[in-house]
């Protein structure tokens, strides 16, 4: 099976009835972008900014940063996503240079872009590095991770747009939104209708925790913890729906587009991108193609009348090998 999907990596994920999904990566910098590319990535779904920020005594430079962007865009072929999530610290993430003040319930308090428009110097040095990275080969979208209300999607546009105006570039870049607090999925509609929002992608891992209220690290209730359950799978399909019914595109970037069983439900529930973790996108690929579009349809919608994530996960076959 490997050898089969191995040889496959570089052809599109295409169903057996036509339909094209776009499998992209997961990455941490520079180097995942080149590793990415060589597992057949067409593109990135999502850079994890933190990881330019982490392991080091001080805040990466405004000119450190951009390099690192500019690197990964190089990396990709011209013309392909890549997707640059804001810094997304605080709850499970800490930075020592950037105190956050200790919290009762910290998953629940500053983290993702709260941080950022806490310290908006912080958000703004960093969308100015990714401005300036503009053109470097790659198309840019930039993703704010955590928003919950149509207010912090507006003071975050705001200084998106406000640094872009600044940055004197012309170069169309996307703006859009993670999808990973159960608001903006219920929401979906009046998020996608809000001026220059292009587009989703949804954080299956926090969505779950948030969707749930357990902690995806807690020891006794991780295991609970399953993207494929049957309120986590509403959301994203009740989501895909409003957002194609204004044009506006959805992926997944949680742990579970890397989910070979999760994979032909997805793309029924409507997901149009799948971003992958590096090794997986073969196999996310090949998954793609085993399937017509009518039976990924058919099991999502069966998927959403299911009792227990058990229950979804017994409509798709695991493979054998
Ligand atoms: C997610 O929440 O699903 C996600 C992709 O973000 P992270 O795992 O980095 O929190
Ligand atoms: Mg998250």
């Amino acid at each position: 099976r490997k050898a089969v999907e191995d040889a496959a990596k570089d052809e599109p994920a295409v169903t057996t009835d036509g339909h094209q999904v776009a499998v992209v990566a997961n990455i941490g910098g520079a180097d995942d972008a080149r590793e990415a590319m060589q597992h057949g990535a067409e593109g990135v779904g999502l850079l994890r900014s933190e990881f330019v920020f982490m392991e080091r005594p001080t805040a990466p430079t405004e000119q450190e940063q951009a390099d690192v962007y500019a690197e990964c865009s190089r990396a990709l072929k011209p013309g392909q996503p890549l997707v640059l999530r804001t810094l997304d610290v605080g709850g499970d993430k800490p930075l020592s240079y950037l105190p956050i003040p200790k919290e009762e319930n910290p998953f629940l308090g500053l983290r993702g872009v709260r941080v950022g428009l806490e310290q908006p110097e912080v958000l703004r040095t960093q969308l100015r590095a990714i401005f300036a990275a503009a053109g470097a080969g790659a198309e840019l979208h930039v993703m704010f991770p955590m928003i919950a209300t149509i207010a912090d999607w507006r003071a975050a546009k705001a200084i998106f747009d406000e640094e872009k105006a600044a940055s004197g570039i012309t170069t169309k870049v996307s703006c859009g939104i993670m999808m990973e607090v159960p608001s903006v999925a219920v929401m979906a509609q009046q998020f996608a209708a809000e001026e220059g929002c292009d587009f989703f992608s949804v954080g299956t891992n926090d969505l779950t925790s948030y969707t749930l209220a357990m902690d995806r690290g807690h020891p006794k209730l991780a295991a609970q913890v399953d993207p494929c359950n049957p309120a986590v799978l509403t959301l994203i399909g009740q989501a895909a729906a409003a957002l194609h019914a204004q044009g506006k595109w959805l992926g997944v970037c949680g742990g579970v587009a890397s989910d070979p069983q999760a994979v032909p439900i997805l793309v029924g529930l409507g997901v149009d991108e799948l971003s992958a973790s590096i090794p997986a996108i073969p196999s996310v690929k090949a998954k793609v193609r085993e399937y017509s579009l009518e039976q990924c349809k058919e099991l999502a919608a069966q998927a959403v009348t299911c009792s227990t994530p058990e229950e979804v996960r017994s409509l798709v076959p695991m493979d054998q090998d």
